[in-house]
């Protein structure tokens, strides 16, 4: 990552900016890929087969929504 003294836009595919924190950045990038993941496929989760939003997707909005 290169630091400058502006703000960056995220690059093309990472909808993360590049000026977070890494922690930050890392948890936000993991969320974006839960929520990418845990789909609604006709009431249940495609992935982990819970009643959808399943507990991963909720958490994931959750953090994707503090941003
Ligand atoms: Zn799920």
């Amino acid at each position: 990552m290169i630091r400058t003294d502006k703000p960056q836009q995220a690059r093309p595919g990472n909808p993360v900016p590049d000026y977070l924190p890494p922690p930050l950045a890392h948890l936000l990038n993991t969320a974006q890929h839960e929520i990418d993941w845990h789909v609604n496929d006709r009431g249940v989760c495609a992935v982990c087969g819970s009643a959808f939003p399943c507990e991963r997707a909720v958490l994931a909005d959750l953090a994707l929504s503090a941003l």
